[in-house]
Order: C-alpha cells, then sequence, then structure tokens
C-alpha cells in the first residue's frame, strides 16, 4: 500500500506543541499520583518502585488498587485523584497488614552485604564481612532484603498493633522515605560513573603503554596490533554505553514480575550476584 501524503508529511510545529503538552499532563498527573503513595519502593505493585505504578497509572495503564503498602485508603486516594471508583485491593498483590521492620539477627550475619544492596532506601549499615544492622526509622518494611541473605538472619517484626495502610505510615514517613531512595539512586549513579571513568583512564594508559613498545618482531608488531585493538573496542563500547545511558530516575515504567525485578543496581564495591533470591 502506498503511504498518504499525510502519512509522509513532517510533523508540524503544532504537532510537536500537542506531543509536549500531551507529555507534560501525563507527567503532572503522576506527580499527583505518586504524590499519593507510600514510597516504601516495595514492587509489590509489580513495578519497580512507586514512580513507574505512579506513570502506568497516569496512562491509564495500571489499576489504583495494586499497593498494598497504602492499603483500602491509599486505594481511596488514588481512586479520587483519578476519577474512578475504588476498588478492592487486588490480592494478587498482596494485603493490607500492618506495618513490620526489618530486624538482623547479628549473631548469624556473615557479613555479605546483599541486603544492603537490597535495601532501596540505605535503611542497612554495615561493611563486608562485618556485621549488619536496620535503622528501625528509616526502614520502610519493604521485605526486599529477606530474600538475599543467604543465612535468613533477618526477620520482619510488625510494629503497628493493629494499625495498616496509612493508619500505619505518616506522609512524612513517605516523603523521607522518598528523599532517601532518591538520594541512593543518585548516589548508585555517581559511583558507576566513577568507576566507569578510573577504567577508562586505566584503558587509556594500557593503550598508550602499547603504543610506546617497540616491537621487536612481526609477530610481536601483530600482536601488540591485537591488543591495541581490543582496547579500543573496549572504550569505545564504554563511550557507547555511556551516551546510551538512562537519565536518572528514568525507571522502566514496564510491569515487572516482583520475584524477576532487578535488585537494587549494583555499585562498584557492591557487585550484584547472579544468584540473589528475591522475596517469594
Ligand atoms: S506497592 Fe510498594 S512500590 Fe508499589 S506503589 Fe505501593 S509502596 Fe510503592
Ligand atoms: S531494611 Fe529491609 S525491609 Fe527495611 S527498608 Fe531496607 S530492604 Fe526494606
Ligand atoms: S544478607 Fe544477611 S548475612 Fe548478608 S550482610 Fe545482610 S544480614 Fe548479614
Amino acid at each position: 500500500m502506498t503511504a498518504s501524503a499525510a502519512d509522509t508529511a513532517p510533523a508540524s510545529p503544532a504537532d510537536g506543541r500537542l506531543d509536549a503538552g500531551l507529555a507534560a499532563g501525563l507527567a503532572a498527573r503522576a506527580d499527583r499520583l505518586e504524590a499519593l503513595l507510600p514510597q516504601t519502593q516495595c514492587t509489590k505493585c509489580g513495578f519497580q518502585g512507586c514512580r513507574p505504578y505512579a506513570e502506568a497509572m497516569a496512562r491509564g495503564e495500571a489499576d489504583c488498587n495494586r499497593c498494598p503498602p497504602g492499603g483500602a485508603e491509599g486505594i481511596r486516594r488514588l481512586a479520587a485523584e483519578l476519577g474512578v471508583a475504588p476498588l478492592p485491593l487486588d490480592p494478587g498483590h498482596g494485603t493490607e497488614q500492618p506495618r513490620a521492620v526489618a530486624r538482623i539477627d547479628e549473631t548469624l550475619c556473615i557479613g555479605c552485604t546483599l541486603c544492603i544492596q537490597a535495601c532501596p532506601v540505605d535503611a542497612i549499615v554495615g561493611a563486608a564481612k562485618q556485621m549488619h544492622t536496620v535503622l528501625p526509622d528509616w526502614c520502610t518494611g519493604c521485605d526486599l532484603c529477606v530474600a538475599p541473605c543467604p543465612v535468613d538472619c533477618i526477620a520482619m517484626i510488625p510494629v503497628t498493633g493493629e494499625r495498616t495502610g496509612w493508619d500505619a505510615w505518616s506522609q512524612q514517613q513517605a516523603d523521607d522515605a522518598r528523599a532517601r531512595y532518591l538520594s541512593r539512586k543518585q548516589r548508585l549513579v555517581r559511583e558507576r560513573e566513577e568507576n566507569d571513568a578510573r577504567l577508562a583512564a586505566k584503558a587509556a594508559a594500557k593503550l598508550e603503554a602499547l603504543r610506546q613498545e617497540a616491537a621487536s618482531s612481526e609477530a610481536e608488531r601483530q600482536a601488540q596490533e591485537r591488543k591495541k585493538a581490543i582496547i579500543q573496542a573496549a572504550i569505545e563500547r564504554a563511550r557507547q554505553k555511556r551516551q546510551a545511558a538512562q537519565p536518572l530516575n528514568a525507571a522502566p515504567a514496564d510491569p515487572v514480575d516482583r520475584h524477576e525485578a532487578a535488585p537494587a543496581a549494583a555499585s562498584p564495591d557492591h557487585p550484584v550476584p547472579s544468584d540473589t533470591k528475591r522475596p517469594q
């Protein structure tokens, strides 16, 4: 089929303004919805955090009943913002429960740091091969640290009695959790960039050293050329990776299976092992 002139015509400035206006409207709606979420970043909604869930709701791609930490009150708030009738909490995403705080049995902890990597709000302190401990006031109860622990020494302890949802979690706690989550993301990006810069400098130095080396034979010259080509290709790959890097806080908005969700981003000091378990 031949494309019509309308199909092939370049987008007009008016089209561009319309698209930008729609995008701004969606972003503003996502902002309002995100502000209503508890910010535990637990991923129980099936998204990789509160923001991607808010964005999916803003686009009309997710219902308002997927957030167990917000519970029935959270659903009512989201439904009011969306202008829809509240739905019961979808049991496929969990149940509304009293809020819990993680506690580490320090006599069993082997200091593997896996829980630190999993914690979205930096509520765990410790260092490699040393005992770890949870800062209870910072813990959102997301339970993302539990499954990765290889010695099962993290327990979730309910701390709000019968209170659940927004009765067990204040707006101030949500705001603080969000600030810690964003600060952690920034730190991880910074650490990754610093590590990339270190590796790039190392590769450039190696390349320069090879260029200075005089080959004593044709075979040696060819070996040097091969090494140079490998290092140059690695430098180019790293450059392309940097270019393609996502902007900060642009978490994927696609739904993910919570059990398959990527663990907290690795840092140079804390690479995420391939066998990290997720909560069941
Ligand atoms: S389920 Fe967890 S990650 Fe999803 S919106 Fe609620 S608090 Fe945020
Ligand atoms: S300590 Fe565990 S339960 Fe608490 S916020 Fe961190 S990952 Fe979640
Ligand atoms: S995951 Fe478990 S064993 Fe490893 S540091 Fe954390 S609490 Fe300790």
